[in-house]
């Protein structure tokens, strides 16, 4: 007899049976013990945060990261999946800034640098029971039990291997770029980190007037988006062979491009025509006050290759200490560095007007005062998109600070060279998204102003200036000058070393900084087995990485950090096949965000109609890596058309098999002895059967779920349809056990 099928399909209760099962048996772990001398189907978890909740799209991302090894130890493969934490960086140090009602630098060291890197220590797992409840009920199969850990000594000692090893390349600088910086955070960010937080703003659009020295009432033109830059002024460029004009415009005489000239308002009449060239090295008046010193150094024109016509005049205000082509062009002439901005994103003293002003916020007085001075030509609101922090959304401004570099800048070939060879799901990422990352790869600022994070490996010598890469706990011992037995890789513990210094003898003291958090995630490959200090031979076994996948917004965080990391040390690429997805919408389509309250509660569609409902729906409904939206009713109609209705076939046979006591292991027929309907769906089954393991082999989950979902239709719809009269029949002839047999 077959067990009864009941009419009313409550999946959640049987869902919560088989999890039940799962756990008392431990069948994630047989899986593996099974498969010991299976070959390995290598994957990678990218390490979440649990200091904050699982949301919608972390359940996307989890059960297609369980698809596939599950497909695959389906096809006999050992797939070890060990879990990870990411748990440094700001994300922790803001929420406990949050937690202990203080903000920034200064009101950190006041509270303690130790009992504050203790609180972000005892904050990091804050929702692991919320992660564990999740990632259990949803099927995610990971062992979190020995998960690694980014904070862990063990880790951290790994990271410095790697760190060190890329050192002694000389591929770790210090150097003074202008850098993205955020203010409120006291810390500069890297590019990846940056590329994360753009948004579309207002920013105030400023056309001002640059009286030309010794020429009565004639101006240069020039825009700018950031007025707060201008008292830090120090050049004009020009483009040498772009036409520029002299027009006599509402009494004045106004110098721009010939190809600018839109910008003007109202009549003009052109009065001299000449190539940029003619305009280098003219001075100009200065039109603030602060730096009347410099007068000598700087404040002429020049002339530079990124001065552009797509908007402003034709020339562009150049402030060294503020830009990256102004750095540039300030080091080519000897221009001085004006920087009246203080860590926190204030104006300094020499700015008196606006002295401890944010300097986003002084934009306003200093559109007045140039209005007042007659040196404004018009101002407007320009809509542009411009980089936010990505933790705290304070405004970056680009700061010319002192940081240390990865120079990612010169394997850039070899990092395409191997982007290449990687197997992008979708295809167009690897050149798109990814590759055109990567051609314009700018060197790693690595180092962070902060506290909570893996500390950079460097100490420098008082004396001599002798500069040392630590790249163990052991090492660290043999040099320290103090001998000590255990050591936590964490601020304020290593900032106590000090080491000798091979060189002179003196004391070495560790550089303050710690590092971006991303290095951290992008070491997992190694540092999760605590390499090379362990487990050597297992690493060997499991790198690269078969099969990864994350959110698309990764291609400038993750598959960036691991694919720079793998490079540098092991010279190839960490993975070989990466899954991209997308983003979860709502009903609408548009995007899920707290700040937009359209986020749909991932635990009331797991309580309400399952995890295979909701599984089945992302896997079937588009792409993973197009945007899916994700709502209740959408899932419910793609339950009732796959699941139930393999349901109801199912049930239709148990009804009639149990009425006629039938048992399947009695009978044997041959499919050539069956009816044409039967031999039909038999040969179905089979090519479903084998097309469906092409497309997971391809990672092709959607075509695998159609395909799928098509066969459950045709069974329903052709075959019992067809066919139902043949099962009530009440003779047991051999058509009737064709019937039951198929
Ligand atoms: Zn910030
Ligand atoms: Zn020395």
């Amino acid at each position: 007899m077959f067990k009864k099928v009941e009419p009313t399909m409550n999946f959640v209760p049987i869902e919560e049976k088989v999890l039940d099962f799962w756990n008392r048996e431990q069948v994630f772990k047989k899986s593996i013990e099974n498969r010991k001398d299976a070959p390995n189907y290598v994957f990678y978890e990218g390490p979440p945060t649990a200091n904050g909740m699982p949301h919608a799209g972390h359940v996307l991302t989890r059960v297609v990261k369980d698809l596939i090894p599950r497909y695959k130890t389906m096809t006999g493969f050992r797939v070890d999946r060990k879990a990870g934490w990411d748990t440094h960086g700001l994300p922790v140090e803001l929420e406990v800034e949050k937690q202990l009602g203080i903000s920034g630098k200064p009101q950190i060291e006041n509270y303690g640098v130790e009992d504050f890197i203790k609180k972000c220590k005892n904050s990091v797992f804050t929702y692991e029971q919320e992660w564990r409840k999740m990632t259990e009920r949803v099927g995610f199969w990971i062992d979190m039990d020995n998960p690694y850990v980014t904070y862990h000594n063990t880790y951290i000692e790994s990271v410095w291997w790697a760190l060190k090893r890329i050192w002694e390349k000389g591929l770790l600088y210090k150097g003074n770029k202008v850098v993205p910086y955020c203010p409120r955070c006291g810390t500069s960010l890297s590019s990846h980190e940056v590329a994360q937080g753009y948004k579309e703003v207002e920013d105030p659009s400023v056309f001002a007037k640059f009286p030309v020295a010794g020429e009565e009432n004639t101006y240069f033109l020039v825009w700018t988006t950031t007025p707060w830059t201008l008292p830090s002024n120090v050049a004009l460029a020009v483009k040498d062979n772009y036409i520029y004009v002299k027009v006599e415009h509402n009494g004045e005489k106004l110098i721009l491009a010939e190809g600018r000239l839109e910008v003007l308002d109202g009549e003009y009449t052109i009065i001299d025509k000449f190539p940029g060239e003619k305009l280098v090295s003219i001075k100009y008046e200065p039109i603030f006050p602060f730096f009347e010193d410099e007068k000598d150094r700087a404040y002429y024109v020049v002339a530079a290759d990124f001065v552009t016509l797509d908007d402003g005049t034709g020339i562009v205000h150049i402030a060294p200490a503020f830009g990256e082509d102004d750095s540039r062009v300030g080091q080519k002439y000897g221009f001085p560095v004006l920087q009246p901005v203080d860590a926190q994103g204030k104006f300094t003293e020499e700015v008196s007007p606006w002295e401890g002003m944010f300097v986003k916020d002084a934009d306003k007085g200093i559109l007045k005062d140039l209005k007042n001075r007659n040196i404004l030509y018009k101002s407007q609101k320009y809509k542009h998109s411009y980089p936010f922090c990505w933790r705290c959304d304070t405004p970056l401004l680009y700061y010319g600070r002192s940081s240390w570099f990865i120079k990612t800048t010169a394997i850039r070939e070899k990092l395409l060279e191997i982007n290449k060879g990687i197997n992008w799901h979708p295809e167009h990422i690897r050149d798109g998204r990814f590759g055109n990352f990567l051609e314009n790869v700018i060197d790693w600022c690595l180092s962070r102003e902060r506290y909570w994070g893996t500390p950079l490996n460097i100490w420098i010598c008082d004396d001599c200036g002798h500069q040392h890469a630590v790249g163990s706990i052991q090492e660290l011992k043999e040099m320290s000058k103090e001998p000590f037995e255990d050591i936590e890789l964490h601020k304020p513990y290593v900032d106590d070393v000090t080491l000798e210094c091979p060189k002179c003898g003196s004391d070495m003291k560790r550089v303050p900084e710690v590092i971006d958090c991303w290095f951290d995630s992008g070491a997992m490959p190694f540092a999760q087995y605590h390499y090379p200090f362990e487990n050597e031979d297992y690493f060997d076994k499991h790198f690269p990485a078969d099969f990864i996948s994350e959110a698309i917004d990764q291609t400038r965080g993750w598959f960036y950090s691991l694919l720079v990391i793998s490079t540098l040390l092991f010279d190839k690429s960490p993975y070989k096949n990466v899954l991209v997805m997308g983003h979860i919408l709502d009903e609408q389509g548009i995007k899920m965000s707290k700040h937009k309250g359209n986020v749909l509660d991932p635990w009331k569609v797991l309580d309400e109609q399952g995890a295979d409902a909701m599984r089945w729906y992302l896997y079937v409904a588009s792409p993973p890596w197009s945007p899916s939206r994700f709502y209740q009713d959408a899932v419910s109609e793609s339950q009732r058309r796959f699941l139930g209705t393999l349901w109801n076939v199912y049930s239709f046979f148990v009804l009639y098999a149990n009425i006629d006591d039938f048992d399947p292991k009695q009978y044997s027929l041959d499919p050539t002895d069956r009816s044409e309907m039967d031999r039909w769906l038999l040969s179905k089954v089979n090519s479903v059967n084998k097309k469906v393991r092409q497309e997971m082999d391809n990672l092709d989950i959607t075509s695998a779920a159609r395909t799928m979902e098509s066969l459950i239709d045709d069974i329903s719809n052709w075959y019992v349809r067809r066919s139902r009269e043949r099962y009530w029949k009440s003779d047991m002839d051999n058509d009737k056990i064709a019937a039951y047999l198929t």
